[in-house]
């Protein structure tokens, strides 16, 4: 036995688990997609690997035709822990891994506009193959405070209610959430194509990042960017729900390296991530498969510093250093409206502020389903163009006095006349800000549209009719007054000349719409 024992010894002693070549290791066992491996004992977090056969020939991904790429997403006393970013069959026992001494990045050049890329910078829309273009590390440090700017230009999402009551700056982090289809997409993909709207120098580069989707989904979302017009400014990226979940949990991070490729133009950027949720689920699988213990909610403990880090990098930048923005709309999906879970709450707290959709107002057929109640945003207003600001008005303030009004006299049996005429208008205001999907409105005729509401355009209207009305005299007003809509957009407010023609101009529509 102990003769036994001292031959096993003997045998084990001059096994080591450092490296025998500097910065070359080995993969000691595969699972799941993650390789252990012994000998790597400085290399970083987040450093890219390739691996290699025992005789130093580099594996190819077959379908890729690159080498396979390993990411350290563990660093172990003893060993370190690769996702691998590939068919993971291929690698064995036994191989050399080297490092490279760079963390992972994406390729990104221009012709990125308007194409589906995966979080590696693989187009998938069939098109032409892209160029080498700038590597943008996915994950890098983000803008201090001193590097940024406050926030003082609008994001124009196009949808009134959101323009009016919960304005979004350039630069900011506005979160949408709500539960299962209550068009949360819907909101995001519409600010993409009213972009289109803007002149062409003042335009965001747009970003649109599906996370664990559903392929046929985000097929509807390209069609209907491309029929929309707005194809030619957008970037897609994407990682399936067919896909690892090391390629969701990266989607993300590849959006944000996209993202500061045109940043560092000095461009504006928009980047839309959808959904949080399911890249939060993604990272749970992935820390799950590097064994890393689990915290609340079964999500590892880092999860709030995951999302945190990512959505930091949205930025107005300081002009003297380039300028540019990042303004970014990150989705989550709620449980029958509960904004208290774990996920939410994260998110919650790192974004300036959030458009929250309910889902009985959506049932109910008020699209958008902006509860303006809960909805904040705490920065946007800043950036509010005055043609806006005056429009809006009291606006929320209206539609969550008559909210609390109807519930109030629910069951109440006969009204007082001023009761009546106070839920009549808000009925019409309600009315009013229903929007169609894929129709946003070019922000002069929102203020024009506010302007006129506040200016008794609706006045007498039934609740029914409000949206043809509304429709009907931003036709009237194209038709025969181009000029009003083009002075609130180069003077980006409502003067004192103008209001007369305004209030005019409602009088002229009211009696043509009673004498056709
Ligand atoms: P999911 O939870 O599946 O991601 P979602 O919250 O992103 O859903 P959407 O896919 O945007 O919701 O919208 C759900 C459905 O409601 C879609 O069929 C969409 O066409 C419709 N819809 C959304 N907004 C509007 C609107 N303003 N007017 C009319 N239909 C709308
Ligand atoms: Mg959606």
């Amino acid at each position: 036995m102990e003769d036994a024992l001292r031959k096993i010894k003997d045998r084990i002693s001059h096994i080591t688990l450092e490296s025998e070549q500097e910065g070359v290791g080995r993969v000691i066992a595969v699972r799941d997609g993650v390789a252990e491996i012994a000998g790597l004992s400085d290399a970083w977090y987040s450093e890219t690997v390739r691996f290699e056969t025992s005789e130093g020939e580099p594996i190819q991904d077959a379908l890729e035709k690159k080498p396979v790429t390993g990411l350290l997403l563990s660093l172990n006393e003893h060993t370190v822990s690769a996702v691998i970013l590939a068919d993971a069959a291929q690698i064995k026992e036994g191989m050399l891994v080297k490092r490279t001494e760079s963390l992972l990045s994406v390729n990104v050049s221009d012709d990125f506009m308007g194409r589906v890329v995966t979080p590696l910078g693989v187009p998938i829309d069939g098109g032409p193959d892209l160029p080498a273009g700038t590597a943008m590390p996915l994950e890098r440090p983000c803008y201090g405070v001193l590097d940024r700017q406050s926030v003082n230009e609008p994001l124009h999402t196009g949808i009134t209610i959101i323009d009016a009551a919960i304005p979004i700056g350039r630069g900011q982090r506005e979160l949408i959430i709500g539960d299962r289809s209550t068009g949360k997409t819907t909101i995001a993909v519409d600010t993409i194509i009213n972009q289109k709207h803007e002149p062409d120098e003042k335009r965001p580069i747009c970003i649109y990042v599906a996370i664990g989707q559903k392929d046929v989904h985000v097929a509807r979302t390209v069609a209907k960017l491309r029929d929309a017009g707005a194809l030619p400014y957008t970037v897609i990226v994407t990682a399936g729900s067919s896909e690892p979940a090391p390629l969701q949990y990266l989607a993300p991070f590849a959006g944000a390296g996209i993202a500061d490729y045109f940043l560092e133009q000095g461009k504006d950027v928009l980047i839309v991530y959808d959904d949080l949720s399911k890249h939060a689920v993604a990272y749970r699988q992935l820390s799950l498969l590097l064994r890393r213990p689990p915290g609340r909610e079964a999500y590892p403990g880092d999860i709030f510093y995951l999302h945190s880090r990512l959505l930091e990098r949205a930025v107005r930048r300081r002009d003297d250093l380039g300028g540019g923005s990042i303004t970014a709309l990150p989705i989550i999906e709620t449980q029958e409206g509960d904004v208290s879970a774990y996920i939410s709450t994260n998110v919650i707290s790192i974004t300036d502020g959030q458009i929250f959709l309910d889902a009985d107002l959506f049932s109910m057929g008020i699209r958008p389903a902006v509860d303006v109640g809960i909805s904040v945003s705490r920065v946007g207003s800043s950036a509010q163009t005055k043609a806006m600001k005056g429009g809006a008005g009291s606006i929320s303030q209206d539609l969550a006095q008559y909210r609390e009004l109807v519930a109030f006299v629910q069951f109440a049996q006969d009204l007082d006349d001023e009761t009546k005429e106070r839920i009549d208008r808000g009925k019409r205001l309600v009315s009013f800000f229903t929007q169609d999907e894929g129709s946003p409105l070019p922000f002069d005729h929102e203020a024009l549209l506010l302007f006129a509401v506040q200016n008794g355009l609706l006045n007498e209207v039934p609740a029914d009719d409000v949206p043809n009305t509304r429709d009907a005299f931003v036709s009237f007003i194209t038709a025969h007054h181009p000029e009003i809509p083009e002075t609130i957009r180069t003077t980006k407010e409502i003067p004192e000349s103008l209001e007369k023609r305004i209030t005019d101009a409602i009088t002229a529509f009211a009696s043509a719409k009673q004498t056709p």
